[in-house]
Protein backbone atom coordinates (compact mmCIF):
# COMPACT_ATOMS: atom_id res chain seq x y z
CA UNK A 1 0.00 0.00 0.00
CA UNK A 2 2.83 2.51 0.45
CA UNK A 3 2.08 5.91 1.38
CA UNK A 4 -1.84 4.42 2.13
CA UNK A 5 -3.27 2.97 -1.55
CA UNK A 6 -6.73 4.16 -1.61
CA UNK A 7 -7.55 0.81 -3.45
CA UNK A 8 -6.00 -1.80 -1.48
CA UNK A 9 -8.18 -0.27 1.53
CA UNK A 10 -11.36 -0.14 -0.80
CA UNK A 11 -10.13 -3.89 -0.74
CA UNK A 12 -9.71 -4.56 2.89
CA UNK A 13 -13.33 -2.88 3.45
CA UNK A 14 -15.01 -5.08 0.97
CA UNK A 15 -12.88 -8.18 2.96
CA UNK A 16 -14.33 -7.22 6.38
CA UNK A 17 -17.63 -6.78 4.63
CA UNK A 18 -17.92 -10.40 3.35
CA UNK A 19 -16.10 -11.87 6.05
CA UNK A 20 -17.76 -10.19 9.13
CA UNK A 21 -21.10 -8.64 7.85
CA UNK A 22 -22.74 -8.40 11.22
CA UNK A 23 -19.82 -6.29 12.45
CA UNK A 24 -19.53 -4.17 9.61
CA UNK A 25 -20.98 -0.90 9.49
CA UNK A 26 -21.99 2.16 7.25
CA UNK A 27 -19.59 4.25 8.80
CA UNK A 28 -16.20 2.02 8.83
CA UNK A 29 -16.22 4.03 4.90
CA UNK A 30 -15.26 7.02 6.89
CA UNK A 31 -12.34 5.72 8.37
CA UNK A 32 -8.84 6.94 6.30
CA UNK A 33 -5.80 4.92 5.47
CA UNK A 34 -3.25 6.88 6.06
CA UNK A 35 0.51 5.15 5.67
CA UNK A 36 1.75 1.34 6.06
CA UNK A 37 5.13 1.51 7.61
CA UNK A 38 7.06 -0.76 9.52
CA UNK A 39 4.65 -3.47 9.14
CA UNK A 40 1.65 -1.50 10.33
CA UNK A 41 -1.15 0.17 8.85
CA UNK A 42 -2.13 3.03 10.58
CA UNK A 43 -6.06 3.99 10.10
CA UNK A 44 -7.61 7.63 11.41
CA UNK A 45 -10.65 7.72 12.66
CA UNK A 46 -11.82 11.03 13.53
CA UNK A 47 -14.38 10.73 15.88
CA UNK A 48 -13.64 9.32 19.43
CA UNK A 49 -16.14 7.12 20.51
CA UNK A 50 -15.60 5.28 16.94
CA UNK A 51 -12.11 4.84 17.37
CA UNK A 52 -12.72 3.40 20.92
CA UNK A 53 -15.07 0.92 20.20
CA UNK A 54 -12.90 0.21 17.00
CA UNK A 55 -9.61 -0.43 18.84
CA UNK A 56 -11.39 -2.53 21.47
CA UNK A 57 -13.60 -4.05 19.76
CA UNK A 58 -12.70 -4.82 15.92
CA UNK A 59 -8.84 -4.99 16.02
CA UNK A 60 -8.90 -8.53 15.26
CA UNK A 61 -11.23 -8.51 12.47
CA UNK A 62 -9.60 -5.69 10.56
CA UNK A 63 -6.17 -7.69 11.33
CA UNK A 64 -7.85 -10.20 9.66
CA UNK A 65 -8.58 -8.78 6.97
CA UNK A 66 -5.94 -6.75 6.08
CA UNK A 67 -3.04 -9.76 5.76
CA UNK A 68 -5.31 -11.43 3.65
CA UNK A 69 -6.22 -8.60 0.99
CA UNK A 70 -2.35 -8.18 1.31
CA UNK A 71 -0.60 -11.16 2.07
CA UNK A 72 1.19 -9.68 4.20
CA UNK A 73 1.65 -10.15 8.09
CA UNK A 74 1.00 -6.68 9.12
CA UNK A 75 -0.77 -5.29 11.99
CA UNK A 76 -2.80 -2.53 12.46
CA UNK A 77 -3.21 0.57 14.23
CA UNK A 78 -6.43 2.89 14.78
CA UNK A 79 -5.17 6.52 15.52
CA UNK A 80 -7.42 9.60 16.37
CA UNK A 81 -7.13 13.17 15.31
CA UNK A 82 -4.65 14.02 18.49
CA UNK A 83 -2.34 11.50 17.15
CA UNK A 84 -1.85 13.60 14.25
CA UNK A 85 -1.14 17.11 15.42
CA UNK A 86 1.92 15.67 16.98
CA UNK A 87 3.04 11.97 15.23
CA UNK A 88 3.96 9.36 18.34
CA UNK A 89 6.14 6.57 17.68
CA UNK A 90 4.25 3.17 17.30
CA UNK A 91 3.79 1.53 20.95
CA UNK A 92 2.11 -0.97 22.35
CA UNK A 93 -0.81 0.16 23.08
CA UNK A 94 -2.22 2.95 21.40
CA UNK A 95 -4.50 4.31 24.77
CA UNK A 96 -1.13 4.39 26.81
CA UNK A 97 0.88 5.79 23.66
CA UNK A 98 -1.42 8.70 23.71
CA UNK A 99 -1.97 9.14 27.59
CA UNK A 100 2.29 9.62 27.59
CA UNK A 101 2.40 12.36 25.17
CA UNK A 102 -0.59 14.59 25.58
CA UNK A 103 -1.25 16.22 29.13
CA UNK A 104 -4.50 15.18 30.69
CA UNK A 105 -6.36 18.04 28.93
CA UNK A 106 -5.55 17.43 25.33
CA UNK A 107 -6.17 13.62 25.47
CA UNK A 108 -9.18 12.52 23.60
CA UNK A 109 -12.04 12.64 25.46
CA UNK A 110 -13.46 9.69 25.99
CA UNK A 111 -10.85 9.47 28.07
CA UNK A 112 -13.54 9.16 30.79
CA UNK A 113 -14.58 5.70 29.54
CA UNK A 114 -13.30 2.80 30.84
CA UNK A 115 -14.10 -1.17 29.25
CA UNK A 116 -17.07 -1.61 30.77
CA UNK A 117 -18.71 2.17 29.55
CA UNK A 118 -17.23 1.51 26.11
CA UNK A 119 -20.12 3.66 23.56
CA UNK A 120 -21.42 1.71 20.84
CA UNK A 121 -21.09 4.59 17.83
CA UNK A 122 -24.45 3.01 16.20
CA UNK A 123 -26.06 4.66 18.86
CA UNK A 124 -27.09 8.25 18.36
CA UNK A 125 -29.97 10.18 17.69
CA UNK A 126 -29.98 9.88 13.85
CA UNK A 127 -30.81 5.90 14.25
CA UNK A 128 -33.37 5.75 16.60
CA UNK A 129 -36.70 5.61 15.28
CA UNK A 130 -39.24 7.24 17.12
CA UNK A 131 -43.23 6.04 17.59
CA UNK A 132 -45.72 6.06 20.06
CA UNK A 133 -43.92 4.39 22.87
CA UNK A 134 -40.96 6.34 23.31
CA UNK A 135 -41.39 9.71 21.86
CA UNK A 136 -41.30 11.71 25.65
CA UNK A 137 -38.29 10.02 26.57
CA UNK A 138 -36.34 10.30 22.82
CA UNK A 139 -37.32 14.58 23.29
CA UNK A 140 -36.72 14.75 26.63
CA UNK A 141 -33.69 12.81 25.76
CA UNK A 142 -32.63 15.55 23.21
CA UNK A 143 -33.60 18.39 25.09
CA UNK A 144 -30.84 17.11 27.90
CA UNK A 145 -28.69 16.59 25.37
CA UNK A 146 -28.55 19.98 24.27
CA UNK A 147 -29.07 21.80 27.79
CA UNK A 148 -27.58 19.71 30.22
CA UNK A 149 -28.40 20.42 33.64
CA UNK A 150 -30.91 23.00 32.78
CA UNK A 151 -34.28 21.01 31.81
CA UNK A 152 -34.60 17.54 32.97
CA UNK A 153 -32.52 17.61 35.99
CA UNK A 154 -32.62 14.25 36.91
CA UNK A 155 -33.64 13.16 33.68
CA UNK A 156 -34.89 9.03 34.58
CA UNK A 157 -35.74 6.47 31.84
CA UNK A 158 -37.51 3.12 32.53
CA UNK A 159 -38.78 0.93 30.30
CA UNK A 160 -38.59 -3.02 29.40
CA UNK A 161 -35.76 -5.19 28.12
CA UNK A 162 -34.24 -4.64 25.04
CA UNK A 163 -36.61 -1.07 24.12
CA UNK A 164 -33.78 1.35 23.69
CA UNK A 165 -32.75 2.56 27.16
CA UNK A 166 -29.29 1.90 26.53
CA UNK A 167 -29.57 3.61 22.91
CA UNK A 168 -31.01 6.75 24.20
CA UNK A 169 -28.45 7.52 27.10
CA UNK A 170 -25.03 6.41 24.86
CA UNK A 171 -27.15 8.55 22.19
CA UNK A 172 -27.10 11.75 24.94
CA UNK A 173 -23.42 11.18 25.76
CA UNK A 174 -22.61 11.22 22.04
CA UNK A 175 -25.00 13.96 21.34
CA UNK A 176 -23.55 16.06 24.50
CA UNK A 177 -19.92 15.51 23.65
CA UNK A 178 -19.86 16.57 19.65
CA UNK A 179 -18.64 19.50 19.01
CA UNK A 180 -18.01 20.49 23.05
CA UNK A 181 -15.23 17.82 23.39
CA UNK A 182 -14.10 19.42 27.01
CA UNK A 183 -16.95 18.87 28.05
CA UNK A 184 -16.91 15.56 30.96
CA UNK A 185 -19.27 12.95 30.88
CA UNK A 186 -18.69 10.02 33.15
CA UNK A 187 -21.24 6.74 31.57
CA UNK A 188 -21.21 3.83 32.95
CA UNK A 189 -23.59 1.04 34.40
CA UNK A 190 -24.98 1.10 37.93
CA UNK A 191 -22.76 -2.50 38.17
CA UNK A 192 -19.72 -0.44 37.22
CA UNK A 193 -20.67 1.92 40.15
CA UNK A 194 -20.75 -0.21 42.69
CA UNK A 195 -17.58 -2.61 41.50
CA UNK A 196 -15.50 1.04 41.91
CA UNK A 197 -17.31 1.99 44.99
CA UNK A 198 -16.69 -1.41 46.97
CA UNK A 199 -12.94 -1.26 45.40
CA UNK A 200 -12.74 2.02 46.61
CA UNK A 201 -13.69 0.92 50.18
CA UNK A 202 -11.28 -1.46 50.22
CA UNK A 203 -8.67 0.02 48.85
CA UNK A 204 -9.08 3.14 51.29
CA UNK A 205 -9.41 4.88 48.24
CA UNK A 206 -12.46 6.94 48.47
CA UNK A 207 -11.29 10.15 47.69
CA UNK A 208 -10.36 9.26 44.34
CA UNK A 209 -14.39 7.55 43.83
CA UNK A 210 -15.55 10.64 44.52
CA UNK A 211 -13.36 13.25 42.34
CA UNK A 212 -14.28 10.62 39.77
CA UNK A 213 -18.08 10.84 40.16
CA UNK A 214 -18.66 14.12 41.41
CA UNK A 215 -16.12 16.36 39.22
CA UNK A 216 -17.98 16.07 35.64
CA UNK A 217 -20.73 18.13 34.13
CA UNK A 218 -23.09 15.13 33.63
CA UNK A 219 -23.46 11.64 35.08
CA UNK A 220 -25.21 8.95 33.36
CA UNK A 221 -26.15 5.52 34.99
CA UNK A 222 -27.25 2.79 33.12
CA UNK A 223 -29.48 0.63 34.98
CA UNK A 224 -29.57 2.00 37.79
CA UNK A 225 -32.41 -0.77 39.46
CA UNK A 226 -29.19 -2.47 40.24
CA UNK A 227 -29.00 -0.25 43.07
CA UNK A 228 -31.77 -2.52 44.90
CA UNK A 229 -30.76 -3.95 48.50
CA UNK A 230 -27.74 -2.62 48.09
CA UNK A 231 -27.72 -0.14 51.03
CA UNK A 232 -24.14 0.82 51.29
CA UNK A 233 -23.90 2.07 47.83
CA UNK A 234 -27.39 3.24 47.96
CA UNK A 235 -26.31 5.71 50.62
CA UNK A 236 -23.29 6.71 48.38
CA UNK A 237 -24.81 7.55 45.67
CA UNK A 238 -27.53 9.60 47.46
CA UNK A 239 -24.53 11.55 48.80
CA UNK A 240 -23.02 11.93 44.89
CA UNK A 241 -26.81 12.76 43.85
CA UNK A 242 -26.96 15.36 46.21
CA UNK A 243 -23.29 16.88 45.14
CA UNK A 244 -23.90 16.85 41.47
CA UNK A 245 -27.63 18.31 41.70
CA UNK A 246 -26.57 20.92 44.06
CA UNK A 247 -23.83 22.01 41.88
CA UNK A 248 -26.51 22.07 38.78
CA UNK A 249 -25.23 18.99 36.67
CA UNK A 250 -26.86 16.81 34.48
CA UNK A 251 -27.90 13.14 36.09
CA UNK A 252 -29.18 10.94 33.29
CA UNK A 253 -30.45 6.71 35.15
CA UNK A 254 -32.17 4.10 33.20
CA UNK A 255 -33.42 1.68 34.80
CA UNK A 256 -35.88 -1.51 34.07
CA UNK A 257 -39.12 0.18 36.39
CA UNK A 258 -39.86 3.17 37.41
CA UNK A 259 -38.86 4.52 40.46
CA UNK A 260 -41.40 3.82 42.85
CA UNK A 261 -41.12 0.15 41.91
CA UNK A 262 -37.33 -0.75 42.24
CA UNK A 263 -37.86 -2.99 45.15
CA UNK A 264 -35.70 -1.92 48.76
CA UNK A 265 -34.91 1.95 47.28
CA UNK A 266 -34.46 3.92 49.91
CA UNK A 267 -37.48 6.52 49.48
CA UNK A 268 -34.98 9.49 49.68
CA UNK A 269 -33.72 8.11 46.96
CA UNK A 270 -36.94 7.21 45.24
CA UNK A 271 -38.20 11.10 46.20
CA UNK A 272 -34.83 12.30 44.19
CA UNK A 273 -35.68 10.61 40.97
CA UNK A 274 -39.19 11.18 40.95
CA UNK A 275 -37.87 14.83 41.46
CA UNK A 276 -36.75 15.98 37.64
CA UNK A 277 -38.37 13.92 34.69
CA UNK A 278 -39.39 10.02 34.14
CA UNK A 279 -40.38 9.04 30.99
CA UNK A 280 -41.10 5.12 30.24
CA UNK A 281 -40.71 3.48 27.02
CA UNK A 282 -43.00 1.11 26.08
CA UNK A 283 -42.89 -1.86 23.42
CA UNK A 284 -42.65 -0.42 19.95
CA UNK A 285 -45.87 -0.75 17.34
CA UNK A 286 -46.00 -2.59 14.36
CA UNK A 287 -44.70 0.49 12.27
CA UNK A 288 -41.71 1.47 14.90
CA UNK A 289 -40.50 -2.53 14.61
CA UNK A 290 -40.62 -2.02 10.57
CA UNK A 291 -38.67 1.11 10.80
CA UNK A 292 -36.37 -0.14 13.48
CA UNK A 293 -35.26 -3.09 11.06
CA UNK A 294 -35.01 -0.63 8.20
CA UNK A 295 -32.82 1.65 9.89
CA UNK A 296 -30.53 -1.10 11.37
CA UNK A 297 -30.44 -2.49 8.07
CA UNK A 298 -29.14 0.60 6.64
CA UNK A 299 -26.65 0.52 9.20
CA UNK A 300 -24.85 -2.37 7.95
CA UNK A 301 -26.29 -1.86 4.42
CA UNK A 302 -28.02 -3.50 3.51
CA UNK A 303 -31.75 -4.12 2.11
CA UNK A 304 -34.85 -5.59 3.34
CA UNK A 305 -37.54 -5.78 1.38
CA UNK A 306 -40.90 -4.63 2.69
CA UNK A 307 -42.51 -8.50 2.96
CA UNK A 308 -39.20 -9.59 4.88
CA UNK A 309 -39.52 -6.35 7.08
CA UNK A 310 -42.94 -6.94 8.00
CA UNK A 311 -42.75 -10.79 8.32
CA UNK A 312 -40.22 -10.03 11.21
CA UNK A 313 -41.52 -7.61 12.50
CA UNK A 314 -44.74 -9.39 12.87
CA UNK A 315 -42.88 -12.17 14.49
CA UNK A 316 -41.02 -10.56 17.02
CA UNK A 317 -43.13 -7.89 18.93
CA UNK A 318 -41.55 -8.12 22.30
CA UNK A 319 -37.63 -6.93 22.26
CA UNK A 320 -35.63 -4.62 19.87
CA UNK A 321 -32.62 -6.42 20.37
CA UNK A 322 -34.26 -9.65 19.26
CA UNK A 323 -35.06 -7.72 15.83
CA UNK A 324 -31.60 -6.85 15.73
CA UNK A 325 -30.68 -10.70 16.28
CA UNK A 326 -32.59 -11.79 13.57
CA UNK A 327 -30.74 -9.45 11.05
CA UNK A 328 -27.81 -10.76 12.36
CA UNK A 329 -29.09 -14.17 12.11
CA UNK A 330 -30.23 -13.58 8.77
CA UNK A 331 -26.88 -12.27 7.81
CA UNK A 332 -25.22 -15.32 8.90
CA UNK A 333 -27.70 -17.89 7.24
CA UNK A 334 -27.06 -16.27 3.92
CA UNK A 335 -23.12 -15.83 4.28
CA UNK A 336 -23.38 -19.84 4.71
CA UNK A 337 -25.79 -20.21 1.70
CA UNK A 338 -24.36 -17.62 -0.60
CA UNK A 339 -27.64 -16.67 -0.79
CA UNK A 340 -30.20 -13.49 -0.78
CA UNK A 341 -32.06 -11.93 2.48
CA UNK A 342 -35.35 -13.14 0.98
CA UNK A 343 -38.82 -14.11 2.96
CA UNK A 344 -37.30 -18.05 2.94
CA UNK A 345 -34.52 -16.95 4.93
CA UNK A 346 -35.97 -14.72 7.26
CA UNK A 347 -38.23 -17.39 7.88
CA UNK A 348 -35.90 -20.03 8.87
CA UNK A 349 -34.28 -17.26 10.89
CA UNK A 350 -37.38 -16.56 13.07
CA UNK A 351 -37.86 -20.16 13.36
CA UNK A 352 -34.36 -21.77 14.71
CA UNK A 353 -34.58 -18.64 17.54
CA UNK A 354 -38.59 -19.62 18.35
CA UNK A 355 -38.25 -23.38 18.89
CA UNK A 356 -39.21 -23.42 22.41
CA UNK A 357 -43.22 -23.94 23.18
CA UNK A 358 -43.79 -20.25 22.97
CA UNK A 359 -44.38 -20.95 19.51
CA UNK A 360 -47.80 -22.59 20.70
CA UNK A 361 -48.56 -18.98 21.93
CA UNK A 362 -50.04 -16.49 19.60
CA UNK A 363 -48.19 -13.03 19.38
CA UNK A 364 -49.63 -9.37 20.43
CA UNK A 365 -48.82 -9.14 16.42
CA UNK A 366 -51.69 -12.16 15.25
CA UNK A 367 -53.94 -11.33 17.98
CA UNK A 368 -54.03 -7.47 16.54
CA UNK A 369 -54.55 -8.94 12.97
CA UNK A 370 -57.50 -10.84 14.11
CA UNK A 371 -59.43 -8.59 15.68
CA UNK A 372 -58.63 -6.12 12.92
CA UNK A 373 -59.91 -7.77 10.08
CA UNK A 374 -62.43 -9.28 12.12
CA UNK A 375 -64.11 -5.83 13.10
CA UNK A 376 -63.32 -3.94 9.96
CA UNK A 377 -61.12 -1.75 11.86
CA UNK A 378 -57.62 -0.03 11.76
CA UNK A 379 -54.39 -0.97 13.74
CA UNK A 380 -53.98 3.03 14.28
CA UNK A 381 -57.37 3.02 16.07
CA UNK A 382 -57.01 0.65 18.37
CA UNK A 383 -53.62 2.38 20.15
CA UNK A 384 -55.23 5.56 19.84
CA UNK A 385 -57.03 7.27 22.45
CA UNK A 386 -60.55 7.04 21.36
CA UNK A 387 -63.49 5.62 23.26
CA UNK A 388 -66.21 5.49 20.55
CA UNK A 389 -67.82 2.04 20.74
CA UNK A 390 -66.61 1.12 17.78
CA UNK A 391 -62.92 1.13 18.72
CA UNK A 392 -63.78 0.20 22.35
CA UNK A 393 -65.19 -3.11 21.50
CA UNK A 394 -62.37 -4.59 19.89
CA UNK A 395 -59.94 -2.72 21.55
CA UNK A 396 -61.31 -4.73 24.97
CA UNK A 397 -61.25 -8.16 22.76
CA UNK A 398 -57.90 -7.74 21.73
CA UNK A 399 -56.90 -7.23 25.86
CA UNK A 400 -58.89 -10.19 26.73
CA UNK A 401 -57.25 -12.17 23.55
CA UNK A 402 -53.91 -11.00 25.00
CA UNK A 403 -54.74 -12.02 28.76
CA UNK A 404 -56.07 -15.15 28.04
CA UNK A 405 -53.74 -16.93 25.23
CA UNK A 406 -50.32 -14.97 25.61
CA UNK A 407 -48.12 -14.67 28.78
CA UNK A 408 -47.44 -11.06 29.03
CA UNK A 409 -48.70 -8.95 32.28
CA UNK A 410 -51.52 -6.67 32.46
CA UNK A 411 -48.99 -3.78 32.66
CA UNK A 412 -47.14 -4.98 29.03
CA UNK A 413 -51.10 -5.51 27.12
CA UNK A 414 -51.80 -1.82 28.37
CA UNK A 415 -48.51 -0.55 26.90
CA UNK A 416 -48.78 -2.35 23.88
CA UNK A 417 -52.53 -1.17 23.36
CA UNK A 418 -51.68 2.35 23.57
CA UNK A 419 -50.10 3.08 26.98
CA UNK A 420 -52.84 2.01 28.90
CA UNK A 421 -52.35 0.83 32.58
CA UNK A 422 -52.87 -2.44 34.11
CA UNK A 423 -56.64 -1.24 35.45
CA UNK A 424 -57.79 -0.68 32.04
CA UNK A 425 -56.58 -3.92 31.23
CA UNK A 426 -58.21 -5.60 34.17
CA UNK A 427 -61.50 -3.48 33.33
CA UNK A 428 -61.26 -4.56 29.91
CA UNK A 429 -61.25 -8.51 30.72
CA UNK A 430 -64.19 -7.85 33.02
CA UNK A 431 -65.82 -6.10 30.71
CA UNK A 432 -65.55 -8.70 27.85
CA UNK A 433 -66.79 -11.03 30.26
CA UNK A 434 -69.55 -9.52 31.45
CA UNK A 435 -71.11 -8.50 27.71
CA UNK A 436 -70.59 -11.94 26.61
CA UNK A 437 -72.73 -13.30 29.94
CA UNK A 438 -74.82 -10.77 28.98
CA UNK A 439 -75.24 -11.11 25.09
CA UNK A 440 -75.37 -14.51 22.96
CA UNK A 441 -74.60 -12.50 20.19
CA UNK A 442 -71.34 -10.49 21.91
CA UNK A 443 -70.69 -14.45 23.32
CA UNK A 444 -70.91 -16.09 19.32
CA UNK A 445 -68.96 -13.10 17.82
CA UNK A 446 -65.89 -13.07 20.87
CA UNK A 447 -66.01 -17.00 20.28
CA UNK A 448 -65.24 -16.75 16.64
CA UNK A 449 -62.56 -13.90 16.95
CA UNK A 450 -60.91 -16.52 19.37
CA UNK A 451 -61.37 -18.97 17.19
CA UNK A 452 -59.60 -17.43 14.42
CA UNK A 453 -56.91 -16.77 16.59
CA UNK A 454 -56.14 -20.35 17.27
CA UNK A 455 -56.58 -21.59 14.04
CA UNK A 456 -53.36 -22.91 12.74
P1 LIG B 1 -32.30 -1.58 26.81
O1 LIG B 1 -31.13 -0.83 27.32
O2 LIG B 1 -33.59 -0.86 27.00
O3 LIG B 1 -32.37 -2.99 27.27
P2 LIG B 1 -30.99 -1.18 24.25
O4 LIG B 1 -30.86 0.29 24.26
O5 LIG B 1 -29.77 -1.97 24.52
O6 LIG B 1 -32.17 -1.66 25.22
O7 LIG B 1 -31.63 -1.61 22.86
C1 LIG B 1 -31.47 -2.90 22.30
C2 LIG B 1 -31.21 -2.77 20.83
O8 LIG B 1 -32.37 -2.26 20.22
C3 LIG B 1 -30.09 -1.78 20.50
O9 LIG B 1 -29.39 -2.26 19.40
C4 LIG B 1 -30.83 -0.52 20.13
O10 LIG B 1 -30.10 0.24 19.19
C5 LIG B 1 -32.08 -1.05 19.53
N1 LIG B 1 -33.24 -0.14 19.67
C6 LIG B 1 -34.13 -0.10 20.68
N2 LIG B 1 -35.07 0.83 20.46
C7 LIG B 1 -34.77 1.39 19.27
C8 LIG B 1 -35.37 2.42 18.48
N3 LIG B 1 -36.46 3.07 18.87
N4 LIG B 1 -34.78 2.73 17.29
C9 LIG B 1 -33.68 2.08 16.89
N5 LIG B 1 -33.07 1.11 17.58
C10 LIG B 1 -33.59 0.76 18.76
MG1 LIG C 1 -29.60 -1.47 28.56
Amino acid sequence: MGQADPHAWDGILAQLRVTNPTTWRRWFEDIEPLELAAGTLKLLVREPVQLKYLQHRCKQQFTEATQAVMGLLVAVRFVGEADLEQPVAAGPSDAATAAAHYPPSHQPQCEGFDDEMLICPDHLFENFVVGPGNELAHAAAIAVARKPGWVYNPFFIHGGVGLGKTHLLQAICQAAMYGSPDFRIYYTSCDGFINQFVGAVGAGRMDDFRHRYRHVEMLVIDDIHGLSTRERTQEEFFHTFNSLYQAGKQIVLSSDAAPNEIPALEERLTSRFNCGLVAEIQRPAFETRIAILKTKAALRRITLSNDVASYLAAKIDTNVRELEGAITTMQGLAAINNGPLDLELAKRAVGEKNGSSDTQLPSIQDIVDTVTSHYGVKLSDLLSKRRHRSIAMPRQVCMWLARKHTRYSLQEIGGYFGGRDHTTVMHAVKAVNMKRGKDPTIDQDVTQVEQQLLAP
